[in-house]
């Protein structure tokens, strides 16, 4: 460029001095118009054609100057794009159309433990796995069609760890061509373990690491839709632990907590593998069994988890027992979807309660109106305390020396609006559930004290029997100071209560159990251990805890005349209170005959429908009146 500009200065110079020496030459002009064109337009021409071309060259000088720029305004840009390159923070490469790499960045050296020499030497099926391969190359030819492209890989690095790896393919173009591939790398290790706990944590309880319930219900999802196309049945059993809130109240919610996780792992290790256990929530549990061709299993597997659950667990130094109740529904003879199966199971879980816990139940459909009765009992529970709905009824004691009424237990009935009186027997447990156990007891505590009062007024100085269960028993607020406040507000003696307790209160913790029942004794009060000869029962409760007098249940007493058995358990119990100085009530005396045989036994007191329901205030102020002991000496004369 520069040398064209020079010719043309060299040309118009050599131009102007040619004009110059021809004027100076022929000052006398042109001898005609050939010469004058020959002379001066050519020579004008001339100089129009180099002015023209001195500006074109000009203009070539200013392209010169703009693409000097250019090329350092590309420079720039390359240092950018190569830093975009180098420093980025994904491990960014590119590779030929064959696929092998050409380029890397710092973060791909680092994440391959390569450095640039050996970068060509490598190749991505060390890392890539044999599984992975197909969509590796899926992507990379969908790239090379000019297209770019994303998916997500799991790798093994050169440690062995797992990585997980998003990867964006770009197509590099040059003159409308795809002459190669980018690719961003990113590590997503972290990001998928974080998502992973978020989903573990969504899907587990936080406590026993078990699933939980809603993890439980897409579990059962599809477990109906598997045993659906297999033709089989599954099971959903619901359990709860029976008592486990005395357990929380005395050792403490953290021994409580490592007893749930006990559990959980027992549960666990109760079922195959292909079974599910999950925690409901609380101290309840579900449990799922899959594929199963007989209900003998299920029944196999509930017996195989409550003897498992019955071996008590050693926590935090402590020997702690639970029982369980457990519920039963099964797909498809009690429904066919998750929800109605698991409320299924769950009634029937209430009904192992109501029937004394400790065992299972298959869900059955309960007729409209036993049904609609639960239904009403359960709604209104909570209301029991108002308008006067709770009732105290008195059953009488009688000394089987003196044929005399010693005493009275107070027994709740719950006059319903609707429904009229429901015993304890159906409503309790349901009280118990709800927590309204508290306030019930509290004012049938009261109630009790009060009547009690009236009749020591009148002369009868009976002794009262109060029942009070586990839950009271281990309340926060101390349930001496709450039975001494009691007396103290109605002025009783302390001698004439006695405080009715199950054994349930000492199957977890002796010591403590013990200590509150010295508390009560120290107020003056008299303790009874009621049932006995029912569930836990054992003779070495006699000797430890510190008692006055036991109730042997109605249920041993039953089968006097037709069990030997019983006779035999009966006699031992009663040399063995005997010989502890306690006083013995024999409990749900019916008839004349079993009184007969009762009587040889040694026994203090007797209590049962054949002296007496338990009857109103009212009727118990007649009776209190009348009573002569007439049918208790009847057979004393016998
Ligand atoms: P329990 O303490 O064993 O009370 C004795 C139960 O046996 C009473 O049932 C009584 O009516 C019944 N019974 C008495 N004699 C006979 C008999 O000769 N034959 C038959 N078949 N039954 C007889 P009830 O009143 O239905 O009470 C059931 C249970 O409810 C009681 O059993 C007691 O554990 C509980 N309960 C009753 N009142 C209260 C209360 O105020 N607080 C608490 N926590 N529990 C209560
Ligand atoms: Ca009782």
């Amino acid at each position: 460029m520069v040398f064209k500009k020079n010719v043309l200065i060299v040309l118009l110079f050599i131009t102007i001095s040619y004009m110059l020496v021809f004027l100076w030459k022929h000052d006398s002009g042109f001898t005609n118009s050939l010469e004058g064109i020959i002379y001066f337009i050519l020579p004008l021409l001339s100089i129009i054609s180099l002015h023209q071309s001195w500006y074109r060259s000009k203009d070539n000088v200013k392209l010169t100057l703009l693409s000097k720029q250019q090329e350092q305004e590309l420079a720039i840009s390359e240092q950018r794009y190569r830093s975009l390159f180098q420093y980025h923070t994904d491990a960014v490469f590119s590779l030929g159309l064959d696929g092998n790499i050409i380029d890397a960045n710092t973060k791909f050296l680092s994440m391959t433990e390569l450095n640039e020499t050996k970068l060509r030497d490598f190749k991505f099926s060390t890392v890539i796995p044999p599984m992975s391969m197909a969509k590796v190359l899926r992507n990379f030819i969908a790239a090379k069609k000019g297209k770019s492209q994303y998916y997500e890989i799991a790798i093994k690095d050169w440690n062995g760890n797992h990585k997980y790896l998003s990867v964006t393919y770009i197509p590099i173009f040059a003159e409308d061509k795809v002459n190669g591939v980018f690719g961003i790398a990113k590590d997503l290790t972290q990001l998928k373990e974080t998502e992973k706990k978020i989903n573990h944590l969504a899907y587990h309880d936080p406590l026993t690491g078990l699933p939980n319930r809603r993890y439980f219900e897409s579990l059962l999802d599809q477990a109906i839709a598997e045993a659906e196309v297999n033709n089989k049945m599954l099971a959903v059993l619901f359990l709860d632990l029976d008592h486990f809130k005395i357990i929380n109240d005395t050792l403490g919610h953290s021994t409580g907590d490592d007893l749930l996780v006990a559990v959980g792992q027992r549960l666990s290790q109760s079922l195959a593998n292909d079974h599910i256990t999950a925690r409901h929530g609380g101290d309840e549990f579900i449990l799922l069994l899959k594929s199963i061709d007989h209900i003998e299993q299920v029944i196999n597997n509930a017996e195989k988890v409550l003897g498992n659950l019955q071996q008590p667990f050693l926590i935090n130094n402590h020997r702690v027992s639970v029982t369980p109740s457990i519920g039963i529904s099964i797909y498809p003879e009690d429904a066919n979807n998750s929800q109605t199966l698991m409320k299924h199971a769950d009634k029937a879980m209430y009904r192992v309660k109501y029937q004394g816990k400790n065992h299972y139940s298959i869900y059955k459909p309960l007729s409209d109106g036993k049904a609609l009765r639960k239904v009403a009992i359960s709604k209104d529970i909570h209301t029991v305390l108002e308008d006067n709905q709770l009732e105290v009824h008195y059953q009488p004691q009688i000394c089987t020396t003196t044929g005399l009424i010693y005493g009275v237990e107070a027994l709740v009935r719950w006059n319903h609006p609707g429904l009229g009186l429901i015993s304890p027997a159906e409503f309790i447990p349901l009280a118990e559930a709800t927590g309204v156990i508290f306030a019930l007891n509290d004012w049938v505590l009261d109630k009790a004290c009060a009547d009690l009062k009236k009749w020591h007024e009148q002369g009868y100085f009976i002794y009262m029997a109060v029942n009070v269960s586990p839950q009271q028993f281990y309340s926060e607020e101390s349930l001496s100071e709450k039975v001494n406040k009691t007396l103290d507000k109605y002025q009783v003696s302390s001698n004439y209560l006695v405080i009715e307790i199950t054994e349930a209160i000492a199957i977890n913790n002796m010591d403590i159990a013990i200590n509150k029942l010295i508390e009560l004794q120290g107020l003056g009060v008299q303790i009874a251990l009621d049932d006995f000869g029912t569930g836990y029962s054992s003779l070495s409760y006699l000797t430890q805890l510190p008692i006055d007098t036991i109730k042997i249940a109605r249920e041993v007493i039953d089968d006097i005349g037709s069990r030997s058995a019983s006779k035999a358990i009966l006699s031992a119990v009663v040399t063995m209170a005997n010989d502890l100085n306690l006083k013995i009530v024999l409990e749900g005396v019916e008839k004349e005959e079993q009184l007969r045989q009762l009587m040889h036994f040694r026994s203090h007191y007797m209590q049962g429908y054949y002296f007496s329901r338990p009857i109103p205030k009212s009727e118990m102020d007649l009776l209190l009146d009348e009573w002569s002991g007439s049918r208790l000496l009847k057979v004393l004369a016998l």
